[in-house]
């Protein structure tokens, strides 16, 4: 059992602390050091001793591990409410509160950082901007503003999630309007999506020559590009024009020799295996029958290609892709479950899920430099990964040095849903 702490915790969380007497799972891969002890200052870690008066937090033997890196999530699709019949009409400036709960929630289960890749509307930017000037704390959150597609019947579906482009010039202007936008990286469909009916995940949607002027662009002013590859097709060019990371990606274990090319390039996959669950046991909604065959289909694939992209060494970080987003971690029983190893599994969502954003030198490890977004928690992950989908074990979440969620400090509230009701006169 665990000495309660609570107390110590709760009057120490104020001031720089320095946490002894950890289990610390680094991030990097490299086994569990017992007994670890580490500084914080300014919000960082510090390779320094502790000085006499720094403040001990005693974690008394839990694991002590980097903030979980949700790598793909789409933070404005999440249902923070259900709508019923009959009840009042969500106002226009309520969503960006609905989104701000929803990155809470994230935070108070270790979700330190999140990349939104994909949302109507300008929510997720509104929100990342309320966030930045004070207003609520959440995870770190890099958005993509639209994604970058062909006109296509996708475009149609996801109306201003999308910005339909034709041709490399436009490719271009469309990358730029994202970062003029406020956008952290840039996201192209390379092939159609296995949620849209009319579309065929199969051919190319895009031409080399426009994925390639995108790349260019985004490159050239220091950006990345995430890529949505489903067919085959679609993922050679991808691979070959050289995008920072591939999402989804299901088919690439018929192309070995494809994932040996993105393992030399540095080149991040992200399997998404959930939205795929979801799909195929028609979790969160009522898919068409065409949708839920192709998605029992593609668990298959996306289990084979994780397989053969740990075999051709390719780095793989975690993408949740699903909903609630305070649940991302349960990605990673779907990984361990499709052959990859807990401790690989616990360093996607850490190490690599830092490396697919391009915030490697800041966040991932718990290394002195490195940002102190940390998660203290009750069991042991590389036992048992479902631990960190449990709110009970999420002792204490750190977030750039400040403890700021966990049972130890936090209320239960927040993961409580506020009903309406109907107030008497
Ligand atoms: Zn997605």
């Amino acid at each position: 059992m665990y000495p309660s702490r609570i107390m110590t915790v709760a009057s120490s969380f104020t001031g720089a602390p320095v946490l002894v007497n950890a289990r610390l799972f680094d991030g990097t891969g490299a086994p569990v050091k017992d007994d670890a002890t580490v500084l914080i200052r300014d919000g960082y870690i510090s390779g320094e001793s502790a000085s006499l008066n720094a403040r001990v937090i005693d974690l008394g033997r839990r694991f002590l591990m980097p903030g979980l890196i949700d790598a793909h999530t789409h933070l404005a699709e999440q249902p923070a409410i259900e709508i019923v019949e009959g009840m009042e009409p969500l106002r226009p400036g309520v969503k960006g509160h609905l989104v701000a709960a929803v990155a809470q929630r994230a935070l108070r289960m270790g979700i330190t950082t999140v990349r939104d890749v994909g949302a109507r509307g300008d929510t997720v930017l509104e929100v990342r901007q309320a966030m930045r000037h004070g207003a609520f704390i959440g995870p770190r959150i890099l958005a993509c503003g639209r994604i970058v597609s062909a006109t296509s019947p996708g475009g149609h579906h996801f109306e201003d999630m999308y910005r339909e482009a034709d041709g490399p010039d436009e490719m271009r202007k469309a990358a730029r309007e994202q970062l003029r936008r406020g956008a952290d990286f840039v996201k192209i469909m390379m092939t159609g999506a296995r949620s849209v009916e009319l579309e065929n995940p199969g051919p190319a949607q895009v031409t080399r020559e426009e994925v390639a002027a995108l790349v260019d662009e985004v490159h050239r002013q220091g950006y990345r590009v995430a890529a949505h590859c489903e067919g085959l097709e679609g993922t050679v060019l991808a691979i070959e024009e050289g995008v920072d990371t591939i999402e989804h990606g299901f088919y690439l274990h018929e192309r070995p020799d494809l994932l040996r090319q993105l393992a030399a390039q540095g080149g991040i996959l992200i399997p998404t295996l959930s939205f795929l669950v979801d799909v195929a046991e028609q979790r969160h909604a009522n898919w068409s029958e065409h949708l839920v065959e192709r998605g029992v289909y593609n668990i298959e694939q996306a289990g084979k290609t994780l397989r053969a992209a740990i075999e051709a060494g390719v780095p793989i970080a975690m993408g949740f892709d699903s909903k609630p987003e305070e649940k991302a971690a349960s990605e990673l029983k779907l990984m361990v479950d499709a052959g990859m190893s807990p401790k690989d599994a616990l360093v996607a969502a850490t190490s690599t899920g830092a490396k697919s954003l391009g915030l490697h030198n800041l966040i991932g490890t718990v290394e002195p430099g490195k940002l102190a977004d940390l998660i203290v928690v009750d069991g042991d992950p590389l036992k048992d990964i479902r631990v960190l989908v449990d709110p009970d074990r999420i002792h204490l979440v750190f977030r750039s040095g400040t403890a700021v969620a966990g049972t130890a400090i936090a209320p239960a509230f927040l993961f409580k849903r506020l009903c309406i009701k109907h107030i008497p006169p």
